[in-house]
């Protein structure tokens, strides 16, 4: 039997709404390519990510809570595909582009250096007279030139709607048109990841109690809803019904909002959507109760003593390092003294520090300055 695969247009056409982005009316590539016979651009697109070395590095790059507390929580690449997950969910029963929202949803923390905002924070200071550093524009930098997978350019040559998409994540406070409907759903699909599972794996570590979670309004309205269906949980069945529910709460309440919203400014294609008001959004209520959980989360767990304590050994690695590149670029791998030469030893540094994941920064840290690490063999740009 001979299968004939259906065209990306016809499938597009058939199930996409008409304010979504369809992958005909892509702005094409910075480097043209012929189109793919049978993957469609955005498709491709999520593949080149998936298959690059940055996201692969994502699984050994800290979330919120470094490697060595334990094996239980998120790390950077579980988060993201937990975000990819909530955004097609969204994005299926809006009828957006879900290869798109994929795309956009694996690429949007491609950019972060190892050991999560503290590494991110520390990099912005040490780069201060360059231009600083942030992770959203450290993931266009990865995908538009630090990645070398083609002879033909560097980069991934992702599509203009995938880097612009991230480029709004740069953009976001001083632009003046809104982004994308797929864009807009991987942020609101991020939040409501981030704000549950910082919860949970709070939670595992011991750093907040039950009772602190049940005492907000997220999490007290959460626990209602659950007492509604089943009644006498042990507490840590009823921490999985929570977990549970209040995703399934915010992605009801961010598809009702956003379904009301879309009939309400009346876009009906991609263009329209760029002159609306922001049309993904959480309801007020539920808005309000998320931002408490996120002061919680702010003054409770992010600047936990244990979690503090964790991070500072690791970033005092990273500043010897960036130290020892700066005077020596010699010591870093063929791409990035090549880069040293071009943009200057600070910026090739930063390059390379970011893109290393936690466990490689002690790595290096014991090769270049320990006697334990002195028989450890040099990286290469495959590494
Ligand atoms: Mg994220």
């Amino acid at each position: 039997m001979e299968i004939t695969p259906v065209s990306i247009d016809a499938r597009e056409r058939a199930l996409l709404a008409p304010y979504a982005m369809p992958s005909a009316q892509s702005a094409g590539r910075e480097h043209p390519e012929p189109e793919h016979p049978y993957r469609g651009p955005f498709q491709r697109d999520r593949d080149r990510i998936v298959h690059s070395a940055a996201y692969r590095r994502l699984s050994a790059k800290t979330q919120v809570f470094t490697g060595d507390l334990g094996d239980y929580h998120r790390t950077r690449l579980t988060h993201t595909i937990e975000v990819a997950s909530v955004a097609r969910t969204v994005g299926r029963a809006l009828a957006l582009n879900e290869d798109l929202i994929e795309a956009l949803a694996l690429i949007h923390d491609l950019g972060h250096p190892p050991f999560g905002h503290a590494g991110e924070e520390l990099l912005d200071e040490l780069l201060a007279d360059e231009g600083g550093f942030s992770h959203n524009a450290q993931a266009l930098r990865i995908v538009r030139e630090l990645e070398i997978r083609y002879p033909e350019f560097p980069g991934l040559n992702l599509t203009y709607e995938v880097l612009g998409g991230q480029q709004t994540r740069i953009d976001h406070d001083t632009s003046t048109e809104r982004p994308l409907l797929e864009v807009q759903v991987v942020e609101a699909a991020d939040s409501i990841t981030y704000d549950t599972h910082d919860a949970d794996d709070a939670l595992e570590l011991g750093l907040l109690t039950l009772d602190e979670l049940f005492a907000t309004p997220l999490w007290a309205d959460a626990a209602r809803r659950v007492g509604r269906r089943t009644a006498n949980l042990k507490p840590h069945e009823l921490r999985r019904a929570v977990l549970h529910e209040l995703i399934d709460w915010q992605v009801g309440d961010l598809l009702a909002q956003s379904a009301a919203r879309i009939q309400a400014t009346g876009v009906d294609s991609p263009q329209s959507v760029r002159r609306a008001d922001w049309i993904v959004v959480a309801s007020a209520d539920l808005a309000a109760a998320k931002r408490e959980l996120e002061v919680l989360l702010r003054t409770r767990v992010y600047r936990h003593a244990t979690v503090l304590a964790h991070r500072g050994e690791a970033l005092d690695r990273m500043r010897a390092l960036f130290e020892r590149y700066v005077e020596r670029p010699e010591l870093m791998t063929e791409n990035f003294r090549r880069r040293a030469a071009q943009l200057g030893a600070p910026r090739a540094a930063g390059d390379y520090l970011a893109g290393m994941t936690d466990r490689f920064v002690y790595r290096e840290f014991a090769r270049l300055f320990s006697s334990s690490g002195a028989g450890l063999a040099p990286p290469t740009d495959e590494t």
